[in-house]
């Protein structure tokens, strides 16, 4: 994984709808993400916002329209320079039948116990390595642990990454309100110099964005900085 380096994302025109489906999930979607800009996509269920970060990811391709990323189609980077720009927090974040520890080096394969420790306090999940410490089993589908300690481990995992861009899919649904602020504190802090894209449906945090934008229908419908919305 390639720390460092710029991530600029230029998306014009773009369309796609899903395999048998009649209504298109994206339609005609424009939008500029310059290098280190912070921004905020919200809008109702439905509207197409994890659409648009599969799109991104290229687990799915675009029908119409096209992804540059630092000016470059998505379809010509090969799959491991694109894995290296990008560290993902999907909407739904899976844990492994794994340790705790093996979970983390999913997204930085060469980090040491007092990196991985010292992210899991950042997270504040340090109560999760008492017992066992890194070594503790999670389990198929992190069967124990919390849907809020899942999320954080899937934040924990794409920040040990540490990719020039960052997507992130309601990264704190379900957490209270003290440790979502902890988590978006975090976020902003190593998030410094990347282009980050939060995907949200909170209030909360959007001070920080550079930029926000709604999406209806597949589309972005306004954009404005906050708190002109
Ligand atoms: P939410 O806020 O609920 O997460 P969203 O804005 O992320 O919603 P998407 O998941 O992008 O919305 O869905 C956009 C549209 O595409 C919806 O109509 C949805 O039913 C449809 N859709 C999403 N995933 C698939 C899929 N794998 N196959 C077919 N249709 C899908
Ligand atoms: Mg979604």
């Amino acid at each position: 994984p390639a720390a460092g380096g710029d991530a600029a994302l230029e998306i014009g025109n773009i369309g796609f709808s899903y395999p048998d489906q009649p209504q298109p999930a994206v339609t005609d979607l424009s939008l500029r993400v310059d290098a280190g800009e912070h921004i905020a996509i919200l809008g109702h269920t439905g509207s197409g916002k994890s659409t648009l970060l599969q799109l991104l990811t290229r687990a799915w391709d675009v029908d119409r329209g096209q992804i540059l990323l630092n000016g470059r189609p998505l379809t010509l980077w090969s799959e491991p320079a694109l894995r290296a720009m990008m560290s993902v927090v999907p909407q739904r974040v899976h844990i492994f039948n794994a340790t705790l520890r093996d979970n983390l080096l999913l997204g930085a394969p060469k980090a040491d116990d007092a990196r991985l420790d010292s992210m899991l306090a950042r997270m504040g999940l340090d109560k999760l390595r008492e017992k066992e410490g890194l070594d503790a089993w999670l389990g198929e589908g992190g069967r124990q642990l919390s849907g809020g300690e899942q999320r954080r481990i899937g934040i924990a995992r794409a920040l040990l990454h540490d990719a020039p861009l960052l997507l992130l899919d309601e990264p704190t649904e379900g957490l209270d309100a003290a440790t979502e602020r902890r988590i978006l504190d975090v976020l902003h802090q190593l998030g410094r110099g990347k282009t980050v894209i939060i995907i949200t449906h909170r209030l909360q945090g959007l001070d920080m964005m550079d930029k926000i934008y709604v999406m209806d229908k597949g589309g972005i419908a306004e954009q404005g900085t906050h708190p002109a919305l």
